[in-house]
C-alpha cells in the first residue's frame, strides 16, 4: 500500500533551501484559488507592493515569475538582450558563469571579467573593460555570488556601466531580504531574485524588477524576445493594467507563502532583518574560529552576511562531516561548486533559521562530528 510522504523535519543551513517559518507553511496549505480569481488578483496586487518594498524601489514593472531563480536570470537576460549584443558579464563564480552560458545560448556576445573565486569583483577591470568593449549595451553581474560566499559592491558596479551607457542586469537571488539591496538607489534595470534564500519561503517563485528604462529598452528592441513564457510585454499583461490577461497558471498556492514571508518580513522591518543578519553571521564566524579553528575563506568585508564559505582543513574528508552531520544531527549544510568544490562547506543563516539557537546547534553537531573523526 502506498503511504502519504512525511518528509524528516531537517534544519537546513546550507545555500537554500533553508527552514520555512511555520506560518509559510500554513499559509501554503490555504484554500486553493483560480489564477483570476478576483481575491487571487488582489493578492497579486498585495504582493507586488511588499516586493517593491522589499526591492527599495517605485518601479511599476515588480513581479513574480513562477519559476525558480534560474526562470529569473533567463528572464532578465533574454528580455534586455538582442542576439548579436555585446554583454559584459562579471564573474567571479558559479552563478555568473550560468548567465554566461544564457547569454551564449540566446545569442549574445559575452565578454566576462573574471576575478578570483571567493573575492568581490573589482571595480577597476570592469572599468578597464568597458574602455575596451566600448560597443556593449548591457553588463551583468552577481550581487552575493553563492557558490563562493563573496558579496560584490553593485553599487559602485552599476555606476560604472551606467557612465559607459549600459544597462545592468543585476542577480540579488540570495542577497534579497538578507542583506542590503537598493534597487532605485542603485540605478539597477533588470533585477531578478528567488523565494527560498534571503526570503526564506519554499523554492519555486522569482521576484523581479525592471526599471523605465529597462522597460523602454524591450519595448524598442529589433528583434522581438526570443521566449514566448519570459516575455515582459506578455507578462505585465497578466500582472498589471485594467484587465488581467490569462499568461499561465500562476501556482496559487504558492503565491500565499511568498504573501506571508513578505508580510514576515515587512512585520520585523528589512532593516531590521539586514542587521539580524549581520549580527549572527558575525557571532557565527567567531564561534567558528575559536571552537573549532574554522575560517571562510573570503575576506573580511567581502563576505556575503548570511552565507559563510568555510575552508575545510587540510586532511578532512568534506562529505563525511556533511553526510554524519545530516545522519547524527538531522543537520544540512551545503558542498562547494565547480572550482570550490571539495575545499569548502557552505553554510547558510537565513531568515528564520537566522538566530542564536540555531548557531548554538550548529556548533555543538559540529564539534561532536569532528571530535569522532
Ligand atoms: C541559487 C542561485 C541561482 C539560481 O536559483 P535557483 O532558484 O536555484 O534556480 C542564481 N544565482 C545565484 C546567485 C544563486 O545563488
Amino acid at each position: 500500500m502506498q503511504k502519504s510522504f512525511i518528509p524528516v523535519n531537517r534544519i537546513l543551513l546550507g545555500p537554500g533551501p533553508s527552514n520555512v517559518n511555520p506560518k509559510v507553511l500554513e499559509a501554503l496549505s490555504r484554500a486553493t484559488l483560480g489564477h483570476l480569481d478576483p481575491q487571487f488578483i488582489e493578492l497579486m496586487d498585495e504582493i507586488k507592493s511588499s516586493l517593491k518594498y522589499t526591492f527599495k524601489t517605485e518601479n511599476d514593472a515588480t513581479f513574480v515569475l513562477s519559476g525558480p531563480g534560474s526562470l529569473g536570470m533567463e528572464a532578465c537576460l533574454v528580455n534586455m538582450i538582442e542576439p548579436g549584443n555585446k554583454v559584459v558579464v562579471c564573474t567571479g563564480g558559479y552563478f555568473a558563469n550560468r548567465m554566461i552560458q544564457i547569454v551564449e545560448k540566446i545569442g549574445g556576445n559575452p565578454v566576462p571579467v573574471k576575478e578570483t573565486w571567493g573575492r568581490a569583483i573589482d571595480p577597476q577591470k570592469l572599468e578597464d573593460s568597458l574602455k575596451t568593449n566600448r560597443d556593449a549595451k548591457i553588463v551583468a553581474f552577481v550581487h552575493a555570488e553563492t557558490s563562493t560566499g563573496a558579496l560584490s559592491n553593485i553599487k559602485e558596479l552599476s555606476e560604472i556601466a551606467h557612465r559607459h551607457n549600459c544597462l545592468v542586469v543585476a542577480d540579488v537571488v540570495t542577497s534579497l531580504g538578507a542583506t542590503d539591496v537598493m534597487v532605485d538607489e542603485w540605478n539597477l534595470d533588470a533585477v531578478y531574485s528567488c523565494s527560498q534564500k534571503g526570503l526564506a519561503c519554499v523554492a519555486g517563485m522569482s521576484p523581479v524588477t525592471f526599471s523605465e528604462k529597462a522597460v523602454h529598452h524591450i519595448k524598442n528592441r529589433k528583434i522581438p524576445v526570443q521566449s514566448w513564457f519570459n516575455d515582459l510585454n506578455l507578462l505585465l499583461s497578466y500582472w498589471g493594467g485594467q484587465k488581467r490577461m490569462y499568461h499561465h497558471t500562476a501556482p496559487s498556492n504558492q503565491y500565499y507563502g511568498l504573501h506571508e514571508a513578505l508580510f514576515i518580513l515587512k512585520e520585523e522591518g528589512i532593516e531590521n532583518a539586514w542587521r539580524r543578519h549581520k549580527e549572527n553571521s558575525a557571532k557565527l564566524i567567531s564561534k567558528l574560529k575559536d571552537e573549532l579553528d574554522l575560517e571562510p575563506i573570503v575576506p573580511n568585508g567581502e563576505r556575503i552576511p548570511h552565507l559563510q564559505a568555510i575552508k575545510v582543513p587540510d586532511g578532512v574528508d568534506e562529505a563525511k562531516i556533511r553526510i554524519e552531520l545530516l545522519k547524527q544531527h538531522n543537520l544540512e549544510i551545503g558542498a562547494g561548486l565547480g572550482e570550490l568544490a571539495g575545499k569548502i562547506w557552505r553554510i547558510g543563516l537565513m531568515g528564520y533559521n537566522s538566530n542564536d539557537k540555531i548557531i548554538d546547534y550548529l556548533i555543538g553537531s559540529l564539534k561532536k562530528v569532528f571530535s569522532e573523526k
